[in-house]
C-alpha cells in the first residue's frame, strides 16, 4: 500500500472531519447573518407599518382640524347671513374642537422639526382664522351685515383660508414623502433579504452537496482501504503460509544435511536422500545418478516417486547438459529447447541438477514431472543438490580414509588393526551362537631368499599377488589380514577346524599354483606355510587364538614348510 497503515487511515478521517466542521462553521455563520437581516427586515416592517399609521393619523388630524374650521365658518358666515342664532352656537361649539385638534395635530408632529415648524405654521394660520372670524362677528354684531362689508378682515378670509389649505397640502405632501421615502428604504431591505435568503439557500445546498461528495469520497476511500486491507490481510496469510512451508523446508534440509553427516555409506545417504527428496518435492519423481571413479560412466543409483522415472540408467557424462555446462538444466524459467541425450524423449518436465562439490562431478539429480516444475521446486532442488554434493564427498573422503586406515596398502588387505578388533567382534558372535570361528596364520616360505634373489620389488609384486589369491579364494564373509611382513592372517567366519584345515588346502594349493610376473618374467615356485587354531577348543580370546596358530604355523615351518598345521599336531 502506498499509505503507511498507521497515518495514512487516521489521518484520512480527521482531515474530512476537519472539512466538514470548516464547512458547516460557514454554513451556521451564513444562517446567522440570514437571521440578523430577516430579524432586520421585520423590524423595518414593524416601523413601516408604525409610520403609515402615524402618516395617517397626521392627515386623518388635518383633514378633521381643516372640517372643524370649515364647519365653523360655515356656521360663522350662516349666523352673518341669516342671523341664526343657533348657527352661532354651532360656530362656538366647533372651535373648542377645532384647538383640540389642532393640540393632537401637534403632538403627532412632535418629533419631526421640519412638521413641527409647519403645523406651527398652520395652527398660527388657523387661529388668525379664528380671530378673523371672531372680528366679523364682532362687527356685525355691531353694525350688521353693512358694518361686516366695510371690515378688513372680511376681505382677508378668502386669502387666509387659502393659506390654510396651502400649508395643509405643504404638510400632507411632506408626509406622502417620508412616508413613500420609508416604503422605499423597505423595499430596498426586503429585496436585500430576498436576495440573502436565496444566496444563503443556494449556498446551504452547496454546503449539502459538498458535503455529501467528501461523504461519498470518504466511503469509497474506505470501501478502498478495506479491500486493500483485506488483500493484505490475504497476502499475509500467503506469506506467513509460505514462510511455514519454508520453515518446514529448512527443517528439512537442516535434518536431511545433518542425517547425511552420520551417514557411514552411501547405501545408507542414497536411502536417506530418496526419502527427503520425496517428500520435499512430493509433485515430482527423480533420481540420483552418480558417476563412476574414472568418470566415463553416470550410474542410476537411486529412484523415487511416480511417475515411475524413465531414461538411461547408464548414460555417458557427455549425454547430461547439467554434467556438460556445470549448472541445472534447465535453468529457472528458461525454456527446455535442448533434452538431454539420457532422457531421449521421455514424456513431462525434467530438471537436472550436477552434484558437485570442490570442483569434481560426482553425479546428477534428475526431477521428472507431468506438469512444469515451479521456480520453488527448482531452488529446492538446487539447494538439495548442494546437500547431497557435500554428503557425498565427505563420504568419498571417509571411505578413502577410512581403507587407508583398515587397508594395506601394498596386498589391498586389511591390516593388524583391524584384524584384532574384527576377530573380538567375530569371537562375541560366535559365543553368542555357539559356533565355531578359525584362525589362520600364514607366511610365504623363504621370502627372504625370495626377496635376494629378485629384489625388493618383486617382493612387494608376489606380496600384492598373494593378497589377490587370497581375496579371490575366500569367502566374502572371511577376513584376510596382512598381520606385517610376509606373514597374514585369515578368519573364517563360522568355521570349524576340519573345515579350516580344508580351507587352509585350498589356500595352499592356490599358492602353489601362483606365476608372480614382474618384468616381464615369471617368478616362482611359491609355496606357504599355515598354522590352524580354533575357537572354542583352541582358546576362547584373541590372543590366545592367534598364539596358538601362530605356534602351529611355527610347527609347520619346523615340519619343512609348503603345509597346514592344526593345533593337535
Ligand atoms: P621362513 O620360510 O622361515 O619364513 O623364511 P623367510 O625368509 O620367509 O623369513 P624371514 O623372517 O627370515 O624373512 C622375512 C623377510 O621378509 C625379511 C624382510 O626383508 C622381508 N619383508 C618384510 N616385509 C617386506 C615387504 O613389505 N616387502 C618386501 N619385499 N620384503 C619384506
Ligand atoms: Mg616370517
Ligand atoms: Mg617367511
Amino acid at each position: 500500500m502506498p499509505l503507511s497503515p498507521a497515518s495514512g487511515t487516521i489521518a484520512q478521517p480527521r482531515r474530512l472531519w476537519a472539512r466538514m466542521v470548516a464547512l458547516f462553521l460557514v454554513l451556521g455563520a451564513a444562517l446567522t447573518l440570514i437571521g440578523v437581516q430577516v430579524n432586520r427586515a421585520v423590524d423595518a416592517f414593524i416601523e413601516e407599518n408604525h409610520w403609515v399609521i402615524h402618516t395617517l393619523e397626521i392627515k386623518q388630524a388635518i383633514a378633521t382640524a381643516v372640517a372643524h374650521l370649515r364647519d365653523a365658518e360655515a356656521n360663522q358666515r350662516a349666523h352673518v347671513i341669516a342671523g341664526n342664532q343657533q348657527r352661532l352656537e354651532e360656530y362656538q361649539a366647533a372651535l373648542p374642537k377645532l384647538m383640540l385638534q389642532t393640540q393632537q395635530l401637534a403632538a403627532l408632529v412632535a418629533g419631526d422639526p421640519a412638521q413641527r415648524a409647519a403645523t406651527a405654521e398652520l395652527i398660527e394660520a388657523i387661529d388668525q382664522r379664528q380671530r378673523t372670524m371672531a372680528q366679523i362677528l364682532a362687527a356685525f354684531h355691531q353694525g350688521g351685515l353693512e358694518k361686516v362689508r366695510g371690515n378688513p378682515a372680511f376681505a382677508a378670509s378668502r386669502e387666509e383660508d387659502r393659506r390654510i389649505d396651502a400649508i395643509a397640502q405643504r404638510i400632507l405632501t411632506a408626509e406622502d414623502a417620508a412616508l413613500a421615502e420609508r416604503q422605499q428604504k423597505t423595499v430596498h431591505t426586503a429585496a436585500l433579504t430576498r436576495t440573502l435568503t436565496l444566496a444563503t439557500i443556494g449556498f446551504g445546498m452547496l454546503v449539502l452537496m459538498l458535503a455529501l461528495v467528501l461523504l461519498l469520497c470518504e466511503q469509497k476511500r474506505r470501501l478502498v482501504s478495506e479491500r486493500r486491507l483485506r488483500t493484505s490481510i490475504i497476502e499475509l496469510a500467503q506469506s506467513l503460509e509460505e514462510s511455514r512451508r519454508l520453515g518446514h523446508t529448512l527443517r528439512q534440509f537442516s535434518d536431511l544435511g545433518a542425517m547425511l553427516q552420520g551417514c557411514r555409506s552411501l547405501d545408507e545417504a542414497v536411502s536417506g536422500i530418496r526419502l527427503a527428496l520425496a517428500s520435499l518435492m512430493p509433485d515430482c519423481a527423480g533420481s540420483i545418478n552418480l558417476i563412476n571413479a574414472s568418470q566415463t560412466l553416470v550410474e542410476s543409483f537411486a529412484c523415487w516417486g511416480a511417475p515411475a522415472p524413465v531414461g538411461e540408467a547408464l548414460f555417458a557424462p557427455d549425454d547430461c547438459w547439467a554434467l556438460r555446462r556445470g549448472q541445472p538444466h534447465p535453468l529457472a524459467g528458461a525454456l527446455a529447447a535442448f533434452q538431454c541425450n539420457h532422457l531421449h524423449g521421455a514424456e513431462g518436465h525434467h530438471l537436472c541438477v550436477p552434484l558437485m562439490a570442490q570442483g569434481e562431478m560426482l553425479g546428477t539429480l534428475t526431477l521428472w514431472a507431468e506438469g512444469a516444475i515451479p521456480d520453488a521446486t527448482h531452488d529446492i532442488a538446487v539447494s538439495a543438490a548442494e546437500q547431497i554434493s557435500l554428503a557425498l564427498a565427505s563420504l568419498k573422503l571417509q571411505d578413502t580414509l577410512r581403507t587407508q586406515s583398515l587397508r594395506d596398502p601394498l596386498t589391498g588387505l586389511f591390516n593388524r588393526r583391524y584384524l584384532e578388533a574384527s576377530l573380538e567382534r567375530e569371537l562375541l558372535r560366535a559365543a553368542r551362537r555357539s559356533l565355531p570361528t578359525s584362525v589362520l596364520m600364514l607366511d610365504i616360505d623363504h621370502f627372504k631368499r625370495f626377496n635376494d634373489n629378485h629384489g625388493h620389488d618383486a617382493g612387494d609384486a608376489l606380496l600384492a599377488q598373494f593378497g589377490a589369491v587370497l581375496t579371490r579364494t575366500l569367502r566374502t564373509e572371511d577376513i584376510a589380514c596382512r598381520y606385517g611382513g610376509e606373514e597374514f592372517t585369515v578368519i573364517l567366519h563360522e568355521t570349524g577346524a576340519a573345515d579350516a584345515a580344508q580351507r587352509a588346502e585350498e589356500i595352499g594349493a592356490a599358492v602353489r599354483g601362483m606365476a608372480v610376473q614382474h618384468k616381464r618374467q615369471t617368478l616362482g615356485p611359491i609355496t606357504v606355510s599355515i598354522g590352524i587354531a580354533t575357537y572354542p577348543q583352541d582358546g576362547t580370546s584373541c590372543a590366545e587364538l592367534l598364539q596358538r596358530a601362530d605356534r602351529a604355523l611355527y610347527a609347520a615351518k619346523h615340519a619343512g614348510r609348503n603345509q597346514v598345521r592344526g593345533t593337535a599336531a
